[in-house]
């Protein structure tokens, strides 16, 4: 798949789910407390709004990486 993936440091992540208020369906705070990404990666489509939830990650717990293609 192309496109960007996003990644948590779960060792910082509170919990409290404000990335999943602005990214809804890439990422879900499950049942151990901590953001999961639900995709293995996202598209261009949502890059804006996982953006966002990375800005606004009070403990910077999240990263975006760019996927290899080929
Ligand atoms: S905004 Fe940051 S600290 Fe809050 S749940 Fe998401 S990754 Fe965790």
């Amino acid at each position: 798949m192309s496109g960007w993936r996003v990644t948590v440091d779960t060792g910082r992540c509170s919990g409290i789910g404000l990335c999943e208020a602005l990214a809804p369906g890439t990422l879900e705070v499950g049942e151990d407390g901590h953001v999961h990404a639900l995709t293995d990666g996202f598209d261009q489509s949502l890059l804006e709004q996982v953006e966002e939830a990375v800005r606004s990650c009070p403990t910077q717990s999240l990263s975006i990486e760019r996927m290899q293609t080929e």
